[in-house]
């Protein structure tokens, strides 16, 4: 069983090795942000709640986030462990996780904190929105979503940091690097990959 959550600032790489790490560890890479990307692409009912406050760069109520992920931890596939990406991102959302995991009897076993500065992540994001044109990509909301991101989800470090589960991982280098400063972590917490070629 490996419950893992990626935590950092927009633009920190956190999808790229959420991917990565959900194939070393062989669990779901489950991201709040894909979920509602893929509904309001298919333009359903909760991606049309959703739509406006993601093209603004604020986060979606945590009412409606929290049903979200309820609903895909009882998926059969997370039973044996999953990667959270981008979820919790609020103290209500922490509380919620909790409270899910709580009535298992289970709890987060690592909580990994990927850092680059806001010059590295505003380059990124500028980069990825030249490529995949995502509505949030823009300067302005970039800016925005970067101060929600310290607002409310830089708290969250100290809350799980008092808990001792923070790992914390420099973000700045190859995509492979940053994958094996990661494993290299985990592994010393206890936690070892199923498979290490990726
Ligand atoms: P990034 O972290 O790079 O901004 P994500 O793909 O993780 O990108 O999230 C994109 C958007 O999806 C957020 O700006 C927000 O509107 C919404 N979102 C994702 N996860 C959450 C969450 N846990 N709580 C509230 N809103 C969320």
């Amino acid at each position: 069983m490996t419950r893992l959550l990626l935590i950092g600032p927009p633009g920190a790489g956190k999808g790229t090795q959420a991917e990565r790490l959900a194939l070393a560890f062989d669990v779901p890479a489950i991201s709040t942000g894909d979920i509602f990307r893929y509904n309001v692409t298919t333009n359903t009912p909760l991606g049309l709640e959703v739509k406006s406050f993601m093209n603004a760069g604020a986060y979606v109520p945590d009412t409606l986030t929290n049903a979200i992920v309820a609903d895909r931890l009882k998926e059969a596939d997370a039973a044996t462990g999953f990667l959270l990406d981008g979820y919790p991102r609020t103290t209500d959302q922490v509380a919620e996780l909790d409270r899910l995991l709580g009535a298992e009897g289970t709890q987060l076993d690592v909580v990994v904190l990927i850092t680059a500065d806001t010059d590295e992540v505003v380059a990124r994001l500028l980069k990825r929105a030249a490529e995949q044109g995502r509505a949030d990509d823009t300067a302005e909301v970039i800016r925005h979503r970067l101060d929600v991101y310290t607002e409310q989800t830089a708290p969250l470090i100290d809350v799980y940091s008092a808990r001792g589960l923070v790992v914390t991982i420099d973000g700045l280098g190859a995509v492979e690097v940053v994958t094996d400063r990661i494993l290299v972590a985990l592994a010393e917490r206890g936690l070892r990959a199923s498979t290490t070629t990726l």
